[in-house]
Formats: C-alpha cells, sequence, structure tokens
C-alpha cells in the first residue's frame, strides 16, 4: 500500500492519499510551505515501511536525519521541510491500516508529546548573565593585580631615594609589602575563574535538558533562541511550545 503525504491546499492541513482515498490530518494552517503538495510516499509491503521524497527538492528527515528515500518503522520520527512539520506517522498508519476510522475533519492530531519551554528561557537568561559576571569579575581581579603590583614596586622604589627620613621610608616599605601580601592572600582564597564557570555549568545542566521527563537531553550550549528555533527534541522527537 502506498501513502501520499503532502499539503492540503488552501487549508493547509496534512493531506494523505491512501487506496484512493483522501484525509486531513491536524488543524488548518498547521502545515508549512515547505512542505509540498506531493511530498513523500510511504510505502507499507506487510511488515516492511519505507519513504521516499517526490521531489528532489523536498526535505524530509527520518529521525533527524535528512533522506532521499529510507526504509523505517512506525516509531521513527519523520519531519517534512525546512522548517521541519512534524508527520504524525503512527495515526497514519493506524488510519490508512484500518486500525481507526479514517477522520476527515479539523483534530488535534499529534501523537508526538509536547512539552513547555518556557522555563527553559529563564535558565538560559540566568545562566548567561552569571557566565558575563564571572568573566568581568576576573578581567576587574586582573587589572587589580596589576595595579597592586604597580603600587608595590613605586613603594619599594620610594622607600630606596636617598634622603628620605629614615622612619618614613620603612613606614613606605613596609606598606608596600602589606599590599602585595594582602593581594596574594586574596588571590589564593579566591576560586579560579574555571572553577566558578565548572560549577555554574554544572548546575545549569541539571536545569537545561529537554524537558521530556523520559528523555532529559542536556542541551549544553545550545542557546535558548536556538532550541525554540528547532522546535523539537533531537533526542526524544518531542515537540516545545514557548
Ligand atoms: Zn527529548
Amino acid at each position: 500500500m502506498e501513502i501520499i503525504i503532502g499539503r492540503e491546499e488552501g487549508a493547509r492541513r496534512l493531506h494523505c492519499i491512501a487506496n484512493g482515498k483522501e484525509f486531513n490530518i491536524g488543524q488548518a494552517g498547521s502545515v508549512p510551505s515547505t512542505v509540498s503538495r506531493q511530498h513523500c510516499r510511504i510505502t507499507v509491503l506487510g511488515e516492511k515501511i519505507s519513504i521516499e521524497n517526490l521531489k528532489e527538492q523536498n526535505i524530509t528527515y527520518v529521525d533527524g536525519i535528512q533522506v532521499f528515500s529510507k526504509a523505517i518503522t512506525p516509531m521513527s520520527i519523520i519531519q517534512l521541510g525546512s522548517e521541519r512539520f512534524n508527520v504524525p506517522l503512527k495515526q497514519i498508519l493506524d488510519m490508512t491500516l484500518g486500525k481507526s476510522p479514517v477522520a476527515t475533519g479539523p483534530q488535534s492530531s499529534s501523537q508526538v508529546p509536547t512539552y513547555s519551554l518556557t522555563h527553559l528561557k529563564s535558565v538560559w537568561d540566568e545562566y548567561d548573565r552569571r557566565k558575563l559576571k564571572i568573566q568581568e569579575k576576573a578581567v576587574k581581579d586582573a587589572n587589580m593585580s596589576r595595579l597592586q603590583g604597580i603600587l608595590s614596586m613605586c613603594g619599594m622604589c620610594i622607600g630606596f631615594i636617598p634622603g628620605i627620613a629614615t622612619t618614613f621610608r620603612v613606614i613606605i616599605i613596609v606598606a608596600a609589602l602589606a599590599i602585595a601580601i594582602y593581594f596574594f592572600l586574596q588571590g589564593m582564597s579566591n576560586d579560579t575563574v574555571q572553577k566558578k564557570l565548572h560549577d555554574l555549568d554544572e548546575e545549569f545542566a541539571n536545569k537545561y535538558k529537554c524537558p521530556n521527563p523520559s528523555c532529559g537531553k542536556p542541551f549544553g550550549s545550545i542557546p535558548y533562541r536556538q532550541i525554540e528555533y528547532n522546535k523539537q527534541c533531537i533526542a526524544c522527537g518531542c515537540k516545545y511550545t514557548h
């Protein structure tokens, strides 16, 4: 059996033709225009299922990888077009193989679970802000330690200028030493920048991950905007809303 999948003209639902029957899935306007009217063909031969592009310029992904034709399973994640529209493959197979009635009206179609990303935006923003703060402080610390070096050097030099009263000379040298020791000890007690960034990354990795509890793939340093744009988890295929 063959199923032709594409975009419905006009209402832009997902359009399927199988065994001479046509039906639409999803809500009006849900299929982006990067999905062709006749985009791909799914062929079911007994247990074997395969997918192929119907035009060279069509873009079809199977489990996140762009393909022209490929053997698939009912669990494969099929996405069409550059905007990666998710095809509810299992639903289509169930409908065409007669496991559930063919629906033609608008309905909520997707069997792919959907999770909200909203909370991740503040997680990313906070990470970004704290990372910047650590980096700014590192620059400030480096400048301070340079200033301290110059001050100590000046103190030492002034301390050795001839004709200065001995008491004054000793005070200046001791002050210069005190400044040097103070900054040295402070530098020792501060965590290094690398350690701070590492701790921040650890803390962040626990929060910044796929919201699907059965997936939880860490997003690493992928910016929130990018994840928002992808609209979907590469690992588990769940959809994201925000
Ligand atoms: Zn996931």
